[in-house]
């Protein structure tokens, strides 16, 4: 995992008006030092009502902090009142941009051809999509938690060219992990991260499958980050709950130390 530099993304989810975003980003900004972004990125994703603020703080600021949306449409523009599309997102200096994150799927029926189209809608405005996969419950008390989040990860790259997919996150997020306290252990995050890379290597190539960076989420605090980051095939953390708190965030930025 040499070449890979390591992701943390805050999922601010729906917490946070824009002027608390500032408030927020400002904290992350006075504790994260250059040593820091040298080592890792650190990127916030917070609600859209939130971005044109960050966009303003990062950029007069000149901060290192990256930003991205938690959703996008599957159009480029129209007649599709409420949505946002990736060209909104881009223009707003966005880098990033979640895919199919479980909530999305669980609450707003979206579904793994929905989630292809926004990894597809990402790349045509030069977005990277961080693609959420992952297991319920069931599925893992049954063992097949592999088998299914591979399912999730090929439908979603479905159509997706080797120098686009080069560019991809991947974020094993087990459902059941998700706002629970329930992290998995490194182990287990480890199984499913792993063969998401070799199935990145079946479906492209090595140097694809190299170049990836796959995130765990789903409960992780910087008490447990440093467990999972010691995993061969884990390359950062998408954090809900804990990047809502900049000094536990920034810690986890720091694998914990
Ligand atoms: C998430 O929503 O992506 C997430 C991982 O949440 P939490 O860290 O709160 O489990």
């Amino acid at each position: 995992s040499t070449a890979r530099k390591p992701l943390f993304a805050g999922n601010w989810k729906m917490n946070l008006n824009h002027l608390e975003a500032i408030a927020l980003v400002q904290k992350l900004a006075f504790t994260l030092t250059d040593k820091d972004f040298d080592r890792a990125e650190v990127a916030v994703l917070p609600p859209f009502t939130d971005l044109r603020s960050v966009q303003t703080l990062v950029d007069g600021d000149k901060l290192r902090i990256v930003y991205g949306a938690q959703d996008l449409s599957v159009h480029d523009a129209g007649a599709y009142t409420g949505e946002i599309s990736g060209s909104m997102l881009a223009k707003l200096g966005c880098t990033y941009v979640l895919a199919g994150h479980s909530e999305r799927r669980q609450y707003h029926g979206e579904d793994d051809q929905v989630v292809g189209a926004k990894v597809q809608a990402a790349y045509r405005h030069s977005l990277t999509p961080i693609l959420c996969v992952g297991e319920g419950l069931p599925i893992r008390q049954a063992g097949g938690q592999v088998a299914y989040t591979l399912s999730q990860l090929d439908a979603a790259l479905n159509g997706v060219k080797p120098d686009q997919a080069k560019s991809v996150v991947v974020a094993y997020e087990p459902v059941w992990a998700i706002g629970t306290g329930k992290v998995a252990t490194p182990d287990d995050a480890q199984e499913v991260c792993g063969a998401i890379r070799v199935r990145l290597a079946e479906l492209y190539d090595q140097d694809v499958a190299a170049a990836v960076r796959i995130l765990y989420g789903g409960s992780v605090k910087s008490g447990n980050v440093a467990g999972i980051m010691a995993q061969p095939d884990i390359d950062g953390a998408l954090v809900g709950g804990a990047c809502l708190d900049p000094v536990d965030f920034v810690k986890i930025s720091r694998f914990g130390e």
